[in-house]
């Protein structure tokens, strides 16, 4: 099982680095006061995990992130006996643990989760914000500060339309796209940390390759692969070198449509 939990930031001093978009961060704070769970839509790499690395910071509420994969359960998520020398004991799951401390819980790619997980989201998702913990027979409370979020790409299939209606009503939904040119490249710039003109081409590049339609690609140049290439740009290659080896390359196996790529990196940069 590979599940990513990373370290909770809420005690970082520093803010995790997030440029607003819109009123996402209103809507986000209100919706946690309320105790409502919140869908973030939109496709990878557009800063949907930095938002709610910025959010927890700011709310003072510890973080835990479940990267979900296809063989996700619910065991996974709520916990399961484990064998203790010869005796079994109990260990909590991600989500039974932000149940019970107050934390954001931020099940990243819902998508990829399996069905029978949406069975224990249900409770939680909806006014009850209950855990039931069938194995050991009791049903847990959410403790103040918990709040559920999802992320989910709405291009691909998703677990998400098997929640009951009743459910989906009463979670808040976020839209996520690549932020306007200008935000676009001073984020570049900062978390590559290059000049604003080399970024301003990166991200130009960027927009070019999402205006192409059905071009082959399994996705589009996404925000955190033009910080890739500007990273590359920060140790030494040039934009064109950085732009084959972090934009182009990754987005397409297809000899063909690579071919097409690297020619638009040779207009662009
Ligand atoms: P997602 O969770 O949507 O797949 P991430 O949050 O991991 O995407 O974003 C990818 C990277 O893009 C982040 O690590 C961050 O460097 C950058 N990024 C994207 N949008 C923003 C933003 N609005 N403010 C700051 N950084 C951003």
């Amino acid at each position: 099982m590979i599940m990513d939990m990373r370290t909770p930031r809420a005690n970082s001093d520093t803010r995790p680095y997030y440029v607003a978009t819109g009123d996402e961060e209103k809507i986000f704070k209100a919706a946690f006061r309320q105790g409502l769970s919140i869908l973030l839509k939109g496709p990878t790499g557009c800063g949907k995990t930095r938002f709610v690395e910025a959010m927890a910071h700011d709310l003072g509420r510890p973080l835990i992130t479940v990267s979900c994969h296809d063989d996700l359960t619910t065991a996974d998520l709520v916990g399961r006996y484990l064998l203790n020398g010869n005796q079994t004991q109990w260990v909590d799951g991600p989500l039974t643990r932000a149940v019970r401390e107050g934390a954001i819980c931020y099940l990243d790619e819902i998508v990829e989760a399996r069905q029978d997980t949406t069975v224990v989201l249900h409770p939680l998702a909806d006014h009850r914000r209950q855990l039931p913990l069938e194995r050991l027979g009791v049903t847990l409370e959410a403790a103040p500060g918990f709040c559920l979020v999802v992320s989910y790409n709405p291009g691909y299939q998703s677990v998400l339309k098997d929640l009951k209606d009743s459910t989906r009503q009463r979670m808040v939904a976020l839209e996520f796209g690549f932020p306007s040119p200008q935000v676009e490249e001073g984020i570049v710039a900062t978390e590559a940390g290059i000049a604003p003109a080399q970024a301003e081409k990166l991200v130009r590049l960027g927009q070019a390759i999402r205006r192409l339609e059905n071009g082959g690609l399994r996705e589009v140049a996404s925000t955190r692969v033009l910080i890739a290439a500007g990273r590359l740009v920060a140790e030494g290659l040039t934009l064109t070198q950085a732009a084959r080896a972090a934009v182009a390359g990754p987005l397409s196996d297809d000899a063909r449509v690579s071919d097409g790529l690297n020619k638009m990196i040779d207009v662009y940069l």
